[in-house]
């Protein structure tokens, strides 16, 4: 696990003035990595502070050493190079820039900010990596039990549910960065009439969830003991796993297909495990009567502190809202530490019969929902599966998500001592079906 250190300290300020108000999701002591572009240029690596993104192209010449081999890993179009290099390089280059960016540091940045640091309203955010591969998990006993008690009222978790982190392997080429449209599916589903049709989804859902960048990956039939798999969990993000219940409902024989690949959308800065190591916490609480995790997925530092205090919150803004100004409403208001599983027990569960994971490999999750109604962190469950319309804030109400409807998720680290760090946006807003048939 991570130690804290100087980059940590709640003291520090940074000279870019944005960067220390309190509301700020990125603070000095964030420094998050991520892809941006400017108008008519490729993808270049940066790191936010305040408004601002570092362009570590253009600040190249300040870094030696391993900052200098994580920056110039970091500079292209993907951070995937970054990622494979493990967590020492990035956190050189967080400590030095964590220097550079303080009040009271060199000025070596400061004198060419005027090119090294870019307006991030200037700019448009793309995906951080190239995803080979996108698996999503199922690890909120929360989310999973409402879920189940429509087809399994007596045992609503499945069996395996408490000895391994479920999950099935998603749509990695449909991934999205924050602020992408996603176009409602068509499907195939049961109707309530009984029919079997094809047509545009009426039971578009999303699914708040957090996500993992791997790092250096593992080759195959070489799995990684959770001993080790720290170092190859390289950062986090918000992720938006988009979900169609009515085709899900009917299609799911082997796990979702269409109505999860659709799309996933994806907040675009990368948080390191680094920045959110003031906020560790413990593994959650199993009760008396739960089995402890087997051998392989059973470690006293994961368990004392494997998991993340970070509240997460979703909104959705509709047509009508942005009409008149109005703000979003909020519909979740849960925390990460809600699911069951550890991203280092994910990881491990998903090596461990010798699959491979390689640098950029995103992991999702599964929905952070908790045990108390506002909690509920899809619409599945807060409107139990569209019977129960939740009331939005300007009074319209929502079963299912509708074209125009824009679904905004927030996370956010807090601990008394320390300064809190968020996660920036994942939004995206929903798009009429395509006309059908072509
Ligand atoms: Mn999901």
């Amino acid at each position: 696990m991570t130690m804290l250190n100087d980059t940590h300290d709640p003291k520090r300020r940074s000279w870019v003035a944005a960067a220390n108000s309190a509301d700020c999701d990125f603070p000095i002591q964030n420094l998050p990595f991520g892809v941006f572009v400017r108008a008519g240029s490729a993808g270049q690596g940066g790191v936010a502070i305040g408004d601002q993104i570092v362009d570590l192209s253009a600040a190249m010449a300040l870094f030696s050493g391993n900052a200098l081999l994580a920056a110039t890993a970091a500079a292209g179009p993907t951070l995937n190079k970054l990622m494979a290099l493990g967590n020492a390089p990035a956190s050189a280059l967080r400590a030095r820039l964590s220097d550079l960016l303080r009040e009271g540091g060199p000025d070596d940045l400061r004198r060419i900010a005027d090119r090294a640091l870019v307006p991030m309203a200037d700019v448009t955010m793309v995906l951080p990596a190239h995803t080979g591969a996108f698996t999503d998990f199922l690890t909120s006993s929360y989310h999973t039990e409402r879920g189940g008690r429509v087809s399994r009222p007596d045992s609503p978790l499945p069996p395996c549910f408490k000895y391994l982190p479920v999950a099935y392997n998603s749509r990695a080429s449909s991934l999205r960065a924050s602020g992408a449209n996603i176009v409602r599916p068509n499907g195939q589903w049961k109707h309530p009439d009984g029919q079997v049709r094809f047509g545009p989804s009426e039971a578009l859902d999303f699914e708040l969830e957090v996500g993992l960048f791997i790092g250096p990956g593992n080759d195959v039939g070489a799995p990684v003991p959770m001993s080790q798999v720290q170092d190859r969990m390289f950062g986090y993000c918000l992720l938006n796993d988009w979900s169609a219940r009515d085709i899900q409902a009917w299609e799911s024989a082997l796990g979702p297909f269409l109505s999860k690949s659709l799309s996933t959308s994806i907040s675009p800065w990368v948080i390191t495990g680094e920045a959110l190591a003031p906020f560790r916490a413990p593994a959650f609480p199993r009760a008396p009567d739960d089995p402890q995790p087997l051998p392989y997925l059973a470690d006293a530092g994961d368990q004392a502190s494997g998991h993340f205090d970070i509240v997460l919150e979703a909104f959705i803004r509709t047509p009508n809202m942005r009409a008149a100004g109005q703000p979003a409403s909020r519909v979740t208001l849960t925390n990460f530490q809600h699911n069951y599983w550890t991203f280092a027990q994910m990881a491990t569960h998903h090596m461990s019969n010798g699959c491979n994971l390689e640098p950029g490999d995103l992991l999702g999750s599964g929905t952070a929902s908790g045990p108390t109604d506002d909690s509920r962190a899809c619409l599945s469950e807060a409107t139990e599966r569209g019977k129960m319309p939740l009331v939005l804030n300007n009074g319209e109400t929502r079963g299912w998500l509708r074209d125009g409807d824009e679904v905004i998720f927030t996370g956010r680290a807090s601990r008394a001592g320390f300064v809190s760090i968020g996660f920036g946006v994942c939004a995206g807003m929903v798009e009429a079906a395509v006309a059908w048939p072509q």
